[in-house]
């Protein structure tokens, strides 16, 4: 498959990057490590006559601590979180979340950005143009029909980054540069839900993602990412749960967060379990009460090979299994 043509252009700062986006408005794509812009661009999924990259801009390539957060730039790779002394220490969830992102190769070029703004997933979309023409196009690509749901003008396609949830769960949050202005907002508020523009960047915002900001973590806190994934070696998440838990020490828990990618059109927050575990002392019980509760939250559709059901039984393992490992209970059984 062949690239379409492009206009690439390399601006040295942020003020370059937001003077094209705003001389190019609508016909531009940015491309930061480009592992998922190049392969939607060759399956014409996204056609941009300009591509603004960021690689050139060194204010994007930071991760520092300041004042009692931890700043992530956006054009940090997935390798760089992986060997940040900074995140090891003390974001060890987002660590383990960005090692399970694809492939080495792929590592070393993705960035987090493009992870935070990666669009949403489906069996159907997903495809060549060739494979894509041979039925009448989806609601995503254009048309008006849904081929998982039959029904009309809605897009119930998958989220799928691996390390959203573990910055919901360490409350993230981003800052989002335009021509001119500047805002923050909560990484959980980014996400739309609607499947054709998963998150205010892809709907049309005109902004680009520059940094990432996490309070850092006290030391009674307590985190896991878990995925499953059908290629151990390189594939998206069918179901990823972070789970984070504060106070565990303290028998009773003060705080907890339990955060799915792969089961929605954005990342889910099981708020339900959330509130049933805090001020509770872990069990084996109350794992699989919470564990329970947590899947109950979830409404997947089969955009993927695995049906809703079975995702819903991953799901249900994958929380169990974070739940022990974070509370450091046992359930007596190998996994
Ligand atoms: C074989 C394969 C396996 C993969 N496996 C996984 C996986 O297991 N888990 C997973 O999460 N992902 C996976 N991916 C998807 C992708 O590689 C990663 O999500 C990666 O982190 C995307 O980052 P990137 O820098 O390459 O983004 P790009 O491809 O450059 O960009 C992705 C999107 O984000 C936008 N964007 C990027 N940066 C910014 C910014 N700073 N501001 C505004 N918009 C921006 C782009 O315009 C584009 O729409 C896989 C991809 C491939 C090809
Ligand atoms: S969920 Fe439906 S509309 Fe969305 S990409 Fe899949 S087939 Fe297209």
């Amino acid at each position: 498959m062949r690239l379409p043509e492009f206009i690439y252009h390399e601006p040295e700062n942020l003020q370059e990057a937001t003077n094209l986006i705003s001389e190019f408005n609508g016909r531009y794509g940015i491309i930061a490590g480009g592992t998922d812009l190049m392969v939607k661009m060759k399956q014409r999924l996204q056609n941009s006559q300009y591509l603004i990259s960021l690689d050139r801009i060194p204010a994007l390539k930071t991760i520092k601590e300041k004042a009692d957060n931890i700043i992530i730039g956006s054009m940090n790779t997935l390798d760089d979180i992986v060997n940040s002394e900074i995140i090891k220490e003390k974001l060890p969830c987002l660590k383990q979340a960005a090692w399970e992102v694809g492939s080495p190769l792929l590592r070393s070029v993705a960035t987090i950005g493009g992870n935070i703004c990666l669009n949403t997933r489906c069996r159907f979309y997903n495809q060549s143009y060739f494979w894509r023409s041979s039925r009448e196009t989806c609601c995503k690509a254009g048309g008006h029909v849904c081929h998982v749901t039959n029904q009309e003008d809605a897009c119930y396609s998958t989220f799928v980054a691996d390390t959203v949830p573990a910055l919901i769960a360490y409350d993230a949050s981003i800052k989002l540069v335009g021509v001119d202005k500047t805002r923050k907002l909560s990484l959980a508020d980014f996400y739309t839900g609607d499947g054709r523009m998963p998150n205010q960047i892809l709907k049309g915002s005109n902004e680009i993602l520059t940094e990432i900001e996490i309070p850092i973590p006290k030391d009674d806190i307590r985190s896991v990412y878990h995925k499953f994934r059908v290629r151990e070696s390189i594939d998206f998440p069918l179901v990823g749960v972070a789970v984070m838990m504060k106070g565990i020490e303290e028998k009773h828990c003060q705080d907890a967060r339990v955060v799915f990618t792969g089961v929605g059109s954005a990342p889910v927050e099981a708020k339900l379990a959330r509130e049933k575990i805090i001020g509770q002392q872990l069990t084996p019980d109350l794992i699989l009460e919470v564990a329970t509760m947590a899947v109950s939250e979830l409404h997947p559709v089969k955009t993927d090979l695995m049906s809703p059901n079975y995702k819903r039984g991953i799901a249900q393992v994958l929380v169990e299994k974070a739940l022990r490992d974070v509370g450091g209970v046992n359930n007596g059984k190998d996994d």
